[in-house]
């Protein structure tokens, strides 16, 4: 059983889908977790349901993680009340689809910044206390759009792709502060971000999976449960997909 007791973690866009159960896991597993999302409200709703049924701490926060000045705030908070981190999961992501001939520089602009330059921002805060520390774990969760493209995604499968390759640096600067730094790439997973998918779509979707179906967001936290866990101490610069056989 994996046992993250005495261990602190901060979760960006946790206040529902893929994010909310990776936190839920982490906590289950005895870590006090920090919930981020961009609406205070969601943050708190999670928070407190998932310090009820795990008797962890957590505490509420709300960012906009494409902003300097509001990943600041968040890690300030954070420390505030856990005083050290050892889990960051950068989660947050959004998607705004449409082929390249018609996408609006606004929609390249917005999905790079949530999805990509959050991370780097966040990264940027999180390393300095693991380096100090001389530990840490930062799990970045991608997609498999980042490895394999798809057509209509080209701003969300070149953020997906800067993430894997933002991964695998860091990886390489911080090895040697026993700060590990991998990714995760979920293939198309059962979330409010697949729902706006309609049923002929999932169908088309599913038919190309070797498991003939979509993921849970369980599925995904799993895996996250495993990187944020001393079984993934000798595992670093590494993308795990999550998708049911897709990318092989
Ligand atoms: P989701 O249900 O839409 O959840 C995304 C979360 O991120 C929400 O809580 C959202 O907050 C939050 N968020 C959005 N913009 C933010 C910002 N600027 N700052 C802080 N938080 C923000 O999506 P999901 O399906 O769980 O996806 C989670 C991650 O997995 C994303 O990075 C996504 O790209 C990745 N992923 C998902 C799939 C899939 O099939 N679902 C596949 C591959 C990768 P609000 O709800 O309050 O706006």
């Amino acid at each position: 059983m994996i046992d993250l007791s005495s261990k602190t973690a901060l979760v960006t866009g946790s206040g529902r889908g893929i994010g909310k159960e990776i936190a839920v896991k982490l906590a289950k597993a005895g870590a006090d977790v920090a919930i981020s999302d961009i609406d205070l409200e969601t943050a708190k709703v999670t928070a407190a349901e998932i310090a009820s049924s795990t008797g962890r701490k957590t505490i509420a926060v709300a960012a906009d993680v494409s902003k300097g000045e509001e990943v600041e705030r968040m890690f300030k908070e954070v420390f505030g009340a856990f005083e050290k981190l050892d889990i960051l999961i950068n989660n947050a992501g959004i998607t705004r689809d449409g082929l390249i001939m018609r996408m609006k520089e606004e929609d390249w602009d917005l999905v790079l910044n949530i999805n990509l330059k959050s991370a780097f921002l966040c990264c940027r805060e999180a390393v300095r206390p693991m380096m100090k520390a001389r530990s840490g774990k930062i799990i970045n969760i991608a997609s498999v759009v980042g490895l394999m493209g798809n057509a209509g995604q080209a701003n969300y499968s070149a953020s997906k792709a800067g993430m894997i390759g933002l991964t695998k640096t860091l990886a390489r600067e911080f090895a040697s502060r026993s700060i590990n730094v991998n990714a995760i790439a979920p293939g198309f997973i059962k979330t409010a971000m697949t729902d706006k998918l309609t049923d002929a779509e999932k169908e088309k979707l599913a038919s190309g999976i070797p498991m003939a179906k979509l993921g849970l967001p369980e599925d995904v936290a799993n895996a996250a449960l495993f990187l944020a866990s001393p079984l993934s101490d000798y595992i670093t610069g590494q993308v795990i997909t999550v998708d049911g056989g897709l990318v092989m």
